[in-house]
C-alpha cells in the first residue's frame, strides 16, 4: 500500500500568490514614500542652513566678477601644486540617496519588463532623451564650454531638461566641469581619476571635497554663468525646481496616464539611475579605458559603447583636446553623434548660432603631433603613424 509522505507540499492558492506580490509591491512603495519624506526633510534642513550658504555664494560671485583672470592664471602657476593633507569625511545624505537610487532603479527595470504599461515605457524613453539633451547640449556644450550660442527660449528649454536630470544646479555642474578641464588628474579635479575608478565614478559625490579643489574653484572664471539670468533663475529656485522636474512631473505624468504609482515612481528612478551613471562613466571609464587618437598625454580616452549610449559624448579624448568644439568629436555629424545633429537642427530653426568647430587641418596636425596613432574609432591609423615618424 502506498504511504503518504509526512511532509506534503501544498501548492499556494491564487489568493496567496497575489497576496505575496501585494506585500512585495508595498514594501517598495513604503520605501519610496519614506524616501520622498526623507527628501522633503533634508530640503527643509538645508533651507534652515541656507543663510550660511548664501553668504559664501555671494562672496564667490563677487570674487569671480571682480578678479582679473590673467592675474588668477599667474597665481595658479606660481603657487605650489603639492596637495594639502586630506581627511576623508563621508556625506551620509548622499550615500543614502545613491544606495536608494540603485535599489529603486533596478526594481524599476524589473517593473519595466513585468508590469509597466507601454505608455510609461515610452514616456521613460522620451524623458531619458530629454535628460541626455539637457546634460550634454545644455550643461556641457552650451553652459560649460560656450561652444555655441543659444536664444533665450532654447536656454530655458535646456535648463529645464537639465533640471530633469536632478544632478544639482547648473552653477555647480559648470564649476565642477571647468575645474575638471583646467586641473585634470590632480587633486583639484573634482573626480580625479588618479584617486581610483570608483572615486571618479561615484565616490567623489560621497565624500567632502579635497581642500585643493576648494582652493582652486575660487579661481575658475564663472562670470558668464553668474551673469546668465536663466542659470541664476535655476540656482535661486533650485529647492522646488529640481524636485518638480526631476521627481514630481516625470512620476505624475505616467500615473495620470493610467499606470499605477509604483510603476511610475520606480521607472523614473530607473531613468535617473541610467542617466546619472552615464555621466559618471564619462568621468571614470572615459578616463581609464579606450584609445587616444588626439592626445596620448592626457587620461581622457574614447570608447565606442559609451559613444553610442551617451549619444555622442564618448569622443572624450577629442573633447579634452578641443573642448570648445560644439561637436565634441571629429566627425561630429556622423550617425552616432545624435546630440550634434539636434544642435544642428536648433541652428536650422534659428535657436542656436555661432557653432564653434576645429578645422580639419588643426585636428590632423594635433593627431600627428600628440595622438597615439589610432583613428577616430580606435583602429590602427598607418598614415598618421608614418607621418609622425617623418
Ligand atoms: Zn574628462
Ligand atoms: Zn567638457
Amino acid at each position: 500500500m502506498k504511504q503518504e509522505s509526512e511532509y506534503t507540499y501544498n501548492e499556494p492558492t491564487t489568493a496567496e500568490i497575489y497576496s505575496r506580490q501585494y506585500v512585495l509591491k508595498n514594501i517598495f512603495l513604503y520605501i519610496a514614500c519614506a524616501y520622498a519624506v526623507y527628501l522633503c526633510l533634508t530640503s527643509v534642513i538645508w533651507r534652515s542652513l541656507s543663510n550660511k550658504k548664501k553668504i559664501s555664494f555671494e562672496k564667490s560671485k563677487e570674487m569671480c566678477l571682480t578678479k582679473n583672470m590673467e592675474q588668477v592664471d599667474e597665481s595658479i602657476n606660481k603657487e605650489p601644486t603639492i596637495a594639502e593633507p586630506y581627511k576623508r569625511e563621508y556625506i551620509m545624505k548622499n550615500i543614502i540617496f545613491f544606495i536608494y537610487s540603485y535599489i529603486g532603479g533596478l526594481y524599476g527595470l524589473y517593473l519595466g519588463f513585468t508590469s509597466a504599461t507601454w505608455g510609461t515605457i515610452i514616456f521613460t524613453l522620451i524623458s531619458y532623451f530629454l535628460t541626455i539633451l539637457g546634460l550634454t547640449a545644455g550643461a556641457h556644450r552650451l553652459f560649460s564650454h560656450k561652444s555655441f550660442k543659444a536664444t533665450k527660449p532654447l536656454q530655458v528649454f535646456l535648463m529645464l531638461c537639465h533640471s530633469l536630470a536632478y544632478q544639482r544646479t547648473l552653477v555647480t555642474w559648470v564649476r565642477d566641469h571647468r575645474l575638471h578641464h583646467k586641473f585634470s588628474d590632480t587633486d583639484a579635479d573634482p573626480h580625479n581619476i588618479s584617486r581610483g575608478f570608483f572615486f571618479s565614478h561615484l565616490g567623489w559625490l560621497l565624500v567632502k571635497n579635497h581642500p585643493e579643489m576648494v582652493k582652486r574653484r575660487e579661481m575658475v572664471d564663472m562670470s558668464d554663468v553668474y551673469g546668465n539670468e536663466v542659470v541664476m533663475f535655476q540656482k535661486r529656485h533650485a529647492q522646488w525646481l529640481l524636485p518638480l522636474f526631476g521627481i514630481i512631473i516625470p512620476t505624475t505624468i505616467p500615473w495620470v496616464l493610467g499606470d499605477n504609482f509604483s510603476n511610475s515612481w520606480h521607472l523614473n528612478i530607473f531613468r535617473y539611475m541610467v542617466t546619472s551613471n552615464l555621466t559618471f562613466l564619462t568621468n571614470s571609464l572615459l578616463h581609464s579605458w579606450g584609445y587616444k587618437p588626439y592626445d596620448k598625454t592626457v587620461s581622457a580616452c574614447q570608447n565606442l559603447p559609451l559613444i553610442v549610449m551617451t549619444m555622442g559624448e564618448g569622443f572624450h579624448n577629442y573633447h579634452h583636446a578641443f573642448p570648445w568644439d560644439y561637436r565634441t568629436g571629429e566627425l561630429g555629424n556622423n550617425s552616432l553623434n545624435y546630440i550634434t545633429k539636434v544642435i544642428d537642427g536648433f541652428e536650422k530653426v534659428g535657436l542656436a548660432f555661432d557653432l564653434k568647430t576645429a578645422s580639419e587641418g588643426v585636428v590632423e596636425e594635433r593627431k600627428r603631433r600628440t595622438g597615439d596613432g589610432k583613428d577616430l574609432w580606435g583602429r590602427e591609423n598607418k598614415e598618421v603613424r608614418l607621418r609622425s615618424k617623418l
